[in-house]
């Protein structure tokens, strides 16, 4: 194989409509946009990756205009002419340029990684991480942390097959938080595996109050129950929880804060992202070190459309350890996509795209539709 140059990186801003309101713990959606980088190569193909900012910068920092501005002024030129084949290097440049910025960089690494598997003709995961070891993933559906609907559509989505439920929290009280979990426990029942997620804004006595409540009602998983970089708080609650497992999300973003979560015993379980950790390899790496110490993993979802979503289930298809299953929902929440053929869904599984690069391709009806206009 010679040499894949890029010769040019381009970025346009998506607005998408979602099929009902999504209530994080402190933050609340309508819809959810979407930075689509498109990289060109010099005689071969056409890679394309996805930037998210789930519900806007409060999560992550990082805004899609932001995303659009950084890779459109600082790492675009630098990348023109380095080969997509040389994943490690294109990453090793864009940090020479910018601190940060890791879900700009994952979209632009997305990018290259599917030119990359499409040259070569394999499917994505053969190059993220070898190759498959599965190939449908147990989707985890998450229900919305205000609202009076969720009985009817958690009812509806175990129907469909989903064997996992997840219920935001953090948006409510805590003892409204608990009463609202344990009426949806009650109607649904005990043979569904539960998790719930304030967010990381409970304080440390209210997370040691609400493990033991959880504990009660059978809850399996909390996921980010304080604050990003309080491990030493995580530490404590794994050490005070018997049943429930404690998994880390903001707290474990790089590979580096996956080893600082494992040396803290910070955690049970790591929710892996690619655009939190800086790109798929970079999760990867995450995924690695949490293996290593003998944390299991979960496929976190940043709400990305089938783009996003095969990005991610290909990273996840190659995991060696995907004990917790994933939470690949974005396709099911919004109202429509912009790739030809979305990803499917089988009995409340995601199965794993296998086309060469990410094994989806781009509508550019449906990509000029919900383009942003210039304001
Ligand atoms: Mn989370």
């Amino acid at each position: 194989m010679t040499a894949l140059p890029v010769t040019s990186v381009r970025t346009t801003v998506l607005d998408l409509p979602i099929r009902r309101s999504h209530q994080f713990a402190t933050h609340h959606i309508d819809h959810q946009s979407y930075l689509l980088v498109t990289v060109t190569t010099d005689g071969g193909p056409t890679g394309v990756g996805e930037g998210v900012s789930p519900g806007g910068p409060w999560w992550s920092g990082e805004s899609i205009e932001g995303q659009q501005q950084i890779i459109d002024r600082y790492l675009a030129p630098a990348l023109i002419g380095t080969d997509c084949l040389d994943t490690h290097r294109a990453l090793a440049t864009m940090d020479r340029i910018a601190f940060g910025n890791d879900f700009a960089k994952a979209a632009v690494e997305t990018a290259l990684i599917d030119a990359a598997a499409r040259a070569w003709g394999v499917p994505a995961h053969v190059l993220i991480g070898g190759g498959a070891t599965r190939d449908r993933l147990p989707v985890r559906w998450a229900l919305s942390g205000a609202g009076t609907e969720v009985v009817q559509e958690a009812a509806d989505r175990i129907a469909q097959g989903h064997r996992a439920l997840k219920m935001k929290m953090g948006a409510l009280p805590p003892d409204d938080d608990l009463r609202r979990l344990g009426l949806l426990v009650d109607k649904i029942g005990a043979d569904v595996d539960y998790l719930a997620d304030p967010n990381g804004v409970w304080d440390f006595r209210t997370a040691a109050w609400a493990i033991r409540e959880l504990e009660a009602m059978g809850i399996g998983i909390v996921e980010q129950p304080l604050a990003r970089a309080d491990l030493a708080g995580m530490g404590a609650l794994c050490t005070r929880a018997t049943a429930i497992r404690i998994l880390a999300d903001e707290t474990v973003c790089r590979p580096a804060d996956a080893l600082a979560a494992a040396a803290a015993r910070a955690c049970d379980a790591v929710s892996v992202k690619p655009g939190k950790a800086g790109g798929l390899l970079r999760a990867a790496q995450a995924a690695a070190i949490a293996g290593a110490a003998g944390l299991g993993c979960y496929g976190g979802t940043a709400l990305e459309t089938s783009l996003g979503t095969a990005a991610a289930a290909h990273l996840f298809a190659a995991l060696p350890d995907l004990r917790l299953g994933c939470e690949l929902i974005g396709p099911l929440l919004l109202t429509d996509d912009i790739v030809t053929d979305p990803v499917r869904y089988h009995d409340g599984d995601l199965l794993v795209p296998t086309g060469p690069g990410l094994g989806v391709d781009v509508d550019w009806d449906k990509v000029e539709r919900y383009t942003r206009c210039a304001s």
